[in-house]
């Protein structure tokens, strides 16, 4: 099911979250751009999507606000996608600041920016995306950003125009990077082109989704887009871990333990990879310029819902069957020597069903059921069926069991449309079971 849901049990964990967090009243509302300044501090929403696109949401999660740094992973995503990682790292590099958002973090010897969280770095990402000029450069972005939100987003201009009168700090950080010829594109330019980003605008629950499309490599889970290629949202999310939260982001890694990104408006996304994206909303910022219910929302749902990164959850079963398939063979003997051998030899037939996505650790865990000490001949069923997606480093890994198995004297068969030689295939398990039972009959008539 896609779409939003209103009731059920993660909606009212959300609401839950939201009531709690709602009761803080610090922080101040940003001031240096002065239009945002007129924000309303009560507005606070919370929203989620998950990475098959369900999505949750409480509070003002409908209320459109300007991205402003939450847009710089977005854009920094275009950048890698239109220049390939190793000219982007050519021009910026991805080492924590340690320093706030507008700091002069620019290398001493080659005036490089920290990374493309922060200003400088983020200035640089937006100069290094694609196209003739900055009308088109804008329009590409507007484009991606809308691509993971999967709606259309369009720009505040009069934040833009609040923010252009009064950028001059992010101007004097796009001049010292020129000086050292470590901005690919003009100053005029590369700011005013960052400063409608910054003032593009969208909802928590755009947020949401948005963050979600960083989680699922790539594909908007809602809309089924690819917006980006699986390596840029991995490269995005990596840096997002070091130095999405500014000065804060160690700190926030070790509570929080999400990949994260914030922004003087007051919005906060966190992505917990293969899973959900989860983002805030809410105006008044702590002294790092994070949204102080904001963090308090996602600190709240990391810990409830599990989602540190470093919290080693088991992934969702994969071995469904694992053991002698007695029963059914049981009910497909037709006649006595089938019958007699199921009886004397039936536990030399051993089914092993997998389901779900086959992935390196998925099928480590397949392969440990698989070659489970037995005495040759036994005859293994490897049950596909249910798997919907098989990595081909886990069909290598199958591939290969399959061969030891029946090099060591096994029978090995695989039930569905995968060809893994040299196991036979068949369509049902229970042509597969058949195909046992007409072995285990030879083997019982030749071991008497
Ligand atoms: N547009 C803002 C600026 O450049 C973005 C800063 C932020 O959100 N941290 O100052």
């Amino acid at each position: 099911m896609t779409g939003r849901s209103t009731a059920g049990a993660v909606t009212r964990a959300l609401a839950e979250v939201h009531a709690e967090v709602g009761v803080l009243s610090a922080g101040e509302i940003v001031s240096y751009i002065p239009r945002l300044a007129l924000a309303d501090p009560t507005l606070f929403g919370v929203a989620m999507a998950s990475t098959e696109g369900h999505r949750y949401q409480a509070g003002d999660a409908d209320v459109a606000f300007t991205l402003q740094s939450v847009s710089k992973p977005f854009v920094y995503a275009l950048a890698l996608a239109d220049r390939g990682v190793d000219e982007v790292s050519r021009w910026l590099r991805t080492e924590p600041s340690g320093e706030a958002f507008n700091a002069i973090s620019l290398d001493r010897a080659t005036g490089r920016p920290a990374n493309p969280m922060i200003n400088a770095g983020a200035i640089c990402a937006t100069a290094l995306v694609a196209g003739d000029d900055a009308a088109e450069r804008y329009e590409r972005i507007r484009a991606v950003l809308s691509a993971f939100a999967g709606r259309d987003l369009d720009i505040d201009p009069e934040v833009y125009a609040s923010e252009a009168a009064t950028g001059d700090r992010n101007r004097a950080l796009a001049y010292l990077m020129k000086a050292a010829d470590a901005l690919p594109g003009e100053v005029d330019d590369s700011v005013d082109t960052y400063f409608r980003q910054c003032s593009i605008r969208a909802t928590a629950s755009d947020l949401a989704v948005m963050a979600a499309t960083l989680g699922n490599g790539g594909v908007n889970p809602v809309t089924g887009v690819r917006v980006v290629a699986e390596p840029v949202a991995v490269a995005v999310l990596s840096v997002l871990a070091t130095c999405g939260m500014y000065d804060a982001s160690g700190d926030w890694l070790v509570r929080v333990g999400l990949p994260a990104k914030s922004g003087v408006s007051g919005g906060i996304i966190a992505v917990s990879p293969g899973r959900f994206g989860v983002a805030a909303f809410s105006p008044p910022l702590d002294t790092t310029g994070n949204s102080v219910r904001g963090v308090a929302a996602l600190r709240e749902v990391s810990s409830r819902f599990g989602l540190h990164l470093m919290h080693a959850t088991t992934a969702a079963p994969t071995v469904r069957t694992d053991g002698a398939a007695g029963d059914t063979l049981r009910r497909i003997a037709r006649h006595d020597a089938e019958r007699t051998a199921v009886a004397r030899a039936g536990d030399r037939v051993r089914l092993v069903g997998a389901q779900g996505r086959l992935d390196f650790t998925s099928a480590e865990r397949v392969v440990h059921a698989l070659t489970a000490p037995t005495p040759p001949p036994t005859w293994i069923v490897l049950d596909l069926s249910r798997v919907r997606h098989l990595d081909p480093v886990a069909a290598t890994m199958l591939r290969r069991t399959l061969a030891e198995l029946t090099a060591a004297g096994h029978r090995a068969a695989v039930v569905g449309h995968q060809h893994l030689p040299p196991a036979e295939r068949f369509v049902t398990a229970e042509a597969a079971l058949a195909w046992c039972l007409a072995g285990l009959v030879e083997f019982d008539a030749t071991s008497d």
